[in-house]
This record gives C-alpha cells, sequence and structure tokens, in this order.
C-alpha cells in the first residue's frame, strides 16, 4: 500500500470494501490523535458507539484509557495516536476474522510508518496476537517490554475487561502503562 498522508490514507479507508465488514459498518474508524509522543496505542477493532462515531475508544472503555494515559504517562489524545486493528466494526462486538484482518492490515502497517512510534501500547488479546504473531495470551505476553519492527511494545490489557475485573486488573494496566513511559524515555526520539 502506497504511504501517502495519514489523511489521505483516511480518505482511502473511508471508501474501503475490501472486507466483509463494510457491509454492515456505520462509518470507518480509521485512527485519531497526534505523533509527537511517539506513543501509538492499538485495540482490535470498533464497537457500536466507536461506529456510530467514527471515532476509536469513545466509551466507557475509551474514556478510562484516556485517564490512564494522562495520569500515568501525562499525555493526552493531541500527542498520541490511537487506531484499532480493524477500521470497521465486527457485528455484536465479536473478535475480528483472521481474513478480516489480513484485508485491513495494510491500513495499520501504513499508520505505523506514517506515525513512527517509538513504542506501541497494544490492548488485549486480539491486537497483541496480531501484532506480535502469537497465540499466547494477553496475560502471558503482558508484564514485559517486546522489541517489534525495531520499536518497542508494551502490552495491556483492553480498558472494556478493566472495568468488567475491577482494581486489580487496572493496577496492572498502570504498571504497564508506566513500563511504556519507560520505554519511551529510553527510545531515542
Ligand atoms: Fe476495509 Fe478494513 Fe473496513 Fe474491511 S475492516 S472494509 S479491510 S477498512
Amino acid at each position: 500500500m502506497a504511504l501517502g498522508t495519514l489523511d489521505s490514507l483516511r480518505v482511502r479507508a473511508e471508501s474501503c470494501t475490501a472486507c466483509g465488514l463494510a457491509a454492515t459498518r456505520t462509518k470507518v474508524v480509521f485512527g485519531v490523535g497526534g505523533t509527537s509522543s511517539g506513543l501509538l496505542v492499538v485495540g482490535e477493532g470498533p464497537g457500536r458507539e466507536e461506529d456510530l462515531r467514527g471515532e476509536p475508544f469513545v466509551g466507557r472503555s475509551g474514556q478510562l484509557l484516556d485517564r490512564l494515559v494522562e495520569e500515568e504517562l501525562g499525555l493526552t489524545r493531541a500527542s498520541f495516536y490511537i487506531a484499532n486493528v480493524v477500521k470497521c466494526r465486527p457485528p455484536g462486538n465479536r473478535d475480528p476474522s483472521p481474513g478480516e484482518v489480513a484485508s485491513c492490515s495494510g491500513f495499520l502497517d501504513a499508520q505505523v510508518e506514517l506515525v513512527d512510534p517509538r513504542v506501541v501500547v497494544t490492548l488485549g488479546n486480539v491486537a497483541t496476537r496480531v501484532l506480535l504473531g502469537t497465540d499466547q495470551g494477553i496475560s502471558t505476553l503482558r508484564g514485559q517490554v517486546h522489541s517489534w519492527r525495531g520499536r518497542r511494545l508494551v502490552p495491556t490489557f483492553h480498558p472494556a475487561y478493566a472495568l468488567r475485573g475491577g482494581g486489580a486488573v487496572v493496577a496492572m494496566m498502570r504498571a504497564d502503562l508506566v513500563r511504556a513511559k519507560q520505554a519511551l524515555a529510553k527510545a531515542p526520539s
């Protein structure tokens, strides 16, 4: 996929029909945020509210994510970028299929090149498994900093899981975000 700019890539995504999710989406959820911090956050796919608004992580789990990133890294969406593995909502919030992930991977790959993050934080099983190319679960993969495409990758739980799991899960997310902050500080800008 030719790189272009984030804006031109967004325009291409908004008319994409490369997989079956195009038929059921309301809006394509391309990604938002700034690129100055060197941080990219990657989730699995849009939920109901995101599908309606065309923006990732806008519901309760997004509010929790924003609060934790601001408190642990001192960053707002004006300075970090957030996107999903698939840009259209899987019906019923099911996991995206391997075929849908493969169809959409060119967009995320291009976003990674254009955002050029020093640190990537993956949220939950799907995003972490897709990016690291593993079948291992998030509970095994989190708690460490992985090398990924010459960058640092820090897996953590999906904030929707943290909303259900309560304080213990939120505490582990905070610890992961501190790891991301330390990785950002160590990585050359
Ligand atoms: Fe295209 Fe990705 Fe949407 Fe599928 S999920 S239609 S590949 S933008």
